[in-house]
């Protein structure tokens, strides 16, 4: 919030991320719904589910991305999930809550299997690709991008995180983004001037629409 405030450049958003759900509580949720209506902010996220590093129980992991997925929709939000090891979950989770959703989301840095991408495409979610869109071993995820709708693709830095080849394991910064962009350019057989705007359209319109 202090670094959207600052920067113009800059907007956030508001949420418990799965791995500190274990700390959701009515003081959290109070704070959330208090931060969240502001002009710098534009999501509620990251939300979700991690069974991959079970940092918080996972009960607790599915109350708090119920919760928050109740705020999104009281505010009428659009979500950045995060969601690792926990595909049936996630949908059985985002199935309850989609029609009270209209701005939707994105799920972010997607890993997850070909059920899940293709219920959250149908139902009008976007996908986000990272770095990981260029590890050698990431095939799968280069068959998401396959199948993602060139209007659902956003790209994020993911940063410090995900550092995409050739520098993986470098900090991750901004600068970087361009090997993401150019793989899934290669990926869809597309032309970055036709990619590139789109996506930056992509973008306006989940986060910035009215
Ligand atoms: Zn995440």
């Amino acid at each position: 919030m202090q670094l959207a405030q600052q920067h113009p450049q800059v907007w956030g958003t508001q949420g418990i991320h799965p791995h500190d759900a274990d700390n959701y509580d009515d003081a959290v949720e109070a704070h959330i719904r208090a931060n969240a209506p502001h002009e710098k902010i534009v999501a509620i996220g990251e939300i979700g589910l991690d069974y991959h590093y079970d940092f918080s129980d996972r009960a607790k992991q599915r109350a708090a991305f119920e919760r928050q997925l109740q705020i999104a929709a009281d505010l009428n939000l659009p979500i950045v999930v995060h969601t690792r090891d926990a595909d049936a979950d996630t949908q059985a989770i985002l199935r309850d809550f989609v029609a009270h959703l209209p701005k939707r989301g994105v799920i972010h840095s997607f890993t997850s299997g070909q059920a899940l991408a293709e219920y959250c495409l149908s139902e009008g979610f976007s996908l986000g690709f990272n770095g990981i869109s260029t590890f050698k071993q990431a095939e799968n995820v280069r068959d998401i991008i396959a199948l993602t709708p060139v209007d659902k693709i956003l790209f994020e830095t993911d940063s410090p995180y995900l550092t995409p080849m050739p520098y993986r394991g470098r900090k991750n910064e901004p600068k970087y983004l361009p090997f993401v962009v150019e793989q899934v350019a290669s990926t869809k057989n597309i032309d970055l001037d036709t990619l590139l705007p789109q996506v930056w359209q992509n973008s306006m319109e989940l986060f910035f629409a009215a």
